[in-house]
């Protein structure tokens, strides 16, 4: 393929059907008809995490947003881990966030401004700009296994700020700190921390890639933190409810629910339902024993 992906069906196409995943959306259909919208009305923080909007997505985010907004109010980012580590969690909020800085979030933010909700753009800096089409398929075939999209360039990047979204780190490259030399990780938030401070102002909010628990460790956490960064988010399910005390942001493993707009509406609350019914204070946390 020699073109950029720009439809949500043609990556379906790319994407052999699994067992897995049929099995999946037959345990969800189930489950989703049984699951309550109750549970939506729980005080918590939930972050939402949209990877792409491609166009035949965009009317399914409106659609998304035009649903969430019946249970919750939507915040910023910053607001967010404000309300976690302070325990004035007092409503149902959520906020919205997203990976890699492909050029669809700027649609994606187009339609996030119709419901005045907010989101915090994670960017590498290393392809922001990239436009050559041999370079960005290696770098989507080998580190993002996507195929080749387009990507953000540094006036969009301000677009976005200027429309009040919040930019946040995601490494230079894509860097899996489960398996990199601490040296490497330690230059690595550096040299991001200081190209996204100089292009997009202060700092704040770190998400590290791929997401998983076993993508991170302890000394990418505490690499994170030492390079500047004051918040670190996963792609782990989950939501936040008060903790018990007042918390500091680097004790917060913040949880973000990954969302694909091409599934239907009713699994995407399902997800939702179930992290509200699920939400224990652990949730604030990074796990037991975690390396
Ligand atoms: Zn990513």
């Amino acid at each position: 393929m020699d073109q950029f992906i720009s439809d949500y069906k043609d990556l379906e196409r790319l994407k052999a059907k699994t067992l897995r995943s049929v099995a999946r959306k037959f345990a969800l259909s189930g489950l989703s008809l049984a699951a309550s919208e109750k549970y939506l009305e729980k005080p918590r923080v939930q972050f939402l995490y949209i990877h792409h909007v491609f166009k035949d997505e965009e009317k399914r985010l409106d659609a998304l947003l035009k649903r969430l907004s019946k249970h919750h109010q939507f915040i910023s980012y910053d607001d967010a881990v404000h309300k976690i580590i302070t325990g004035t969690i007092d409503k149902p909020y959520i906020t919205f966030s997203s990976d890699d800085g492909f050029k669809n979030n700027l649609r994606a933010a187009e339609i996030l401004n119709r419901y005045d909700a907010k989101a915090c753009f994670f960017i590498n800096p290393g392809i922001v700009c990239e436009t050559h089409f041999d370079k960005i398929k290696k770098y989507c075939t080998e580190v993002l296994e996507f195929p080749p999209v387009e990507f953000l360039n540094w006036d969009e990047v301000a677009q976005l700020q200027q429309w009040g979204h919040e930019i946040g780190s995601h490494t230079m490259m894509h860097m899996n700190i489960a398996t990199a030399s601490p040296q490497a990780i330690a230059d690595d938030m550096h040299q991001t921390w200081q190209i996204l401070n100089e292009r997009c102002g202060q700092m704040k909010h770190f998400a590290f890639p791929y997401g998983r628990f076993f993508h991170f460790s302890e000394v990418g956490r505490k690499a994170v933190f030492d390079a500047g960064y004051t918040t670190c988010a996963t792609a782990e399910r989950g939501c936040h409810i008060n903790p018990a005390r007042p918390i500091s942001a680097k004790e917060l493993c913040i949880r973000r629910d990954h969302t694909v707009l091409g599934w239907d509406l009713n699994h995407i609350m399902y997800f939702l339902i179930n992290n509200a019914k699920n939400a224990t204070v652990s949730n604030n946390f990074y796990p037991h024993g975690f390396k």
